[in-house]
């Protein structure tokens, strides 16, 4: 497979802040953007599928409400009426 690098015309690099240095190419599943000043790289899935799932999920479990001290954990306690017999 032939990999085509095109310059995209007019794009500034966010990390050098030169124009016209940004090309960009893409594979079956991504579209990436280099710097050829620098070694800027980035990359985005062409399906438009979000990639910060893992980090999002880490946040979301770090906000999480802690249990508060004092606060009994719920106990399981199986139902007597339910236990299993044997013929
Ligand atoms: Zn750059």
């Amino acid at each position: 497979m032939t990999v085509i690098k095109r310059f995209i015309a007019g794009a500034v690099c966010p990390r050098c802040g030169e124009m016209d240095c940004i090309r960009t190419y893409r594979d079956d599943e991504r579209e990436y953007k280099e710097c050829i000043r620098c070694d800027y790289e980035d990359s985005m899935r062409l399906d438009g599928q979000p990639e910060m799932e893992e980090l999002e999920t880490r946040v979301n479990r770090e906000n999480k409400p802690q249990i508060e001290e004092g606060a009994q954990p719920l106990l399981f306690t199986p139902n007597p009426g339910t236990s299993r017999k044997d013929h």
